[in-house]
């Protein structure tokens, strides 16, 4: 889709200054663990896959084969998004991670699987690519925020796969997305020097949401420069599948190659002219900043609370909450926390019947987090008079 917009792609200096995150090792030992061998191979499978365009066997057959690969990690939460485009069915794939800390609210990493006239290899094999590889690593990790692994289709013929998904099932249902991070052909131009990645930042109206996403594009740009060896450039965002969510207020950020390569939407975007050690690179600054956006945290030895001995009633709740926990580890510590991620209250429970007077809050849903000594749990609430 970029191809179009040529003349859009506007360097622009960089004033604002990067947000000041640290290298965090956890996070580091996560993307150290990122496989060259599985970049490379996902780039030798997409093209083997052939030409993907609405009604191919190919396109069909590349969702099954990034369905295999969710399922062999152990991923359980797979949908597919399915509708009718120019009378061929067309397929998104959306993979779920639950948070810890606020399961309602969504870090998406994103992109399409579609090609145009050849096999698409750069253009989006290299994002596919990676973003399997940053859903691999990722699943055993705990994160504070839901994670959405989503591979559209349909982007090379008009953002028609992600403006279905924004139109018709984020939007409406009210997804609370935090941030959500595009990535579209980043294979750089073999036999070039590629050794940066342009993070990409909303300059378009509706405008609200734009100082938020440069903050996360200088972020993006921290983590590109902790957890690999490129450096950054910014400019804007435009022509992916970012732009519908763009255009509904959502924050968004992405990455894009910083040599604009000239295969892409034709038989030559092939293997041969992707610089592989490049995409491995950006493969590691999507795994270190998937990390920081969803907040991973390391939870070895973290136990689940164990809700067996814990009530809290009534739920929906009008005015007071009554939370009862014999046999358990007292004091336990309580946030309720609302759908934007504020905590609204905080209390410790010292004794096994304990009251919370919810009245003043407004209605709408919860999250009870709950936390003593043997563990940490968290449980939604809705408040309703
Ligand atoms: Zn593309």
């Amino acid at each position: 889709m970029k191809r179009l917009l040529l003349f859009l792609y506007i360097l622009l200096s960089s004033y604002y200054s990067a947000s000041a995150q640290s290298y965090n090792s956890f996070y580091g030992g996560v993307v150290n663990n990122c496989s060259y061998d599985s970049i490379n191979n996902h780039l030798i499978d997409f093209e083997n896959l052939g030409v993907k365009e609405l009604g191919t066997s190919a396109l069909n057959n590349t969702l099954d084969w990034l369905i295999n690969f969710y399922q062999s990690y152990g991923y359980t939460d797979i949908e597919i998004d399915t509708f009718t485009y120019n009378g061929g069915e067309v397929y998104n794939l959306i993979v779920t991670k639950t948070g810890t800390h606020y399961p309602n609210t969504y870090y998406i990493l994103d992109g399409h699987y579609d090609t145009k006239t050849g096999t698409g290899t750069n253009d989006n094999g290299t994002g596919t690519a990676i973003i399997l590889e940053t859903a691999r690593l990722m699943k055993d990790v705990d994160t504070k925020f839901s994670v959405k692994f989503i591979h559209f289709s349909m982007e090379e013929v008009g953002l028609v796969g992600s403006a279905h998904y924004v139109n018709n099932v984020a939007f409406p249902s009210g997804m609370d997305i935090k941030v959500l991070l595009n990535i579209d052909e980043v294979g750089g131009i073999n036999g070039m020097v590629n050794n940066s990645v342009v993070c990409e930042r909303d300059g378009n109206t509706p405008t609200a949401a734009n100082a938020d996403s440069w903050a996360y594009t200088d972020t993006l740009a921290n983590c590109v420069e902790l957890y690999s060896s490129l450096a950054t450039t910014k400019s804007y965002a435009y022509a992916s599948d970012y732009m519908p969510f763009q255009a509904k207020g959502y924050i968004i950020t992405g990455l894009f190659e910083d040599h604009y390569s000239p295969y892409p939407h034709t038989a030559a975007d092939s293997l041969g002219n992707v610089d592989i050690p490049y995409v491995f690179e950006i493969a590691k600054a999507a795994v270190g900043a998937s990390l920081y956006f969803a907040i991973a945290y390391e939870s070895t030895g973290i136990k689940k609370f164990d809700y067996t001995n814990f009530l809290v009633y009534p739920n929906p709740v009008k005015d007071v909450l009554t939370i009862t926990s014999e046999n358990l580890h007292l004091p336990i510590t309580i946030r309720l926390i609302n759908t934007i991620g504020e905590i609204v209250k905080t209390e410790l429970i010292n004794s096994t019947t304990h009251l919370i007077n919810v009245e003043e809050l407004p209605n709408g849903i919860y999250y009870l987090q709950v936390e003593n000594k043997s563990g940490f749990n968290s449980k939604k609430i809705v408040i309703m008079k």
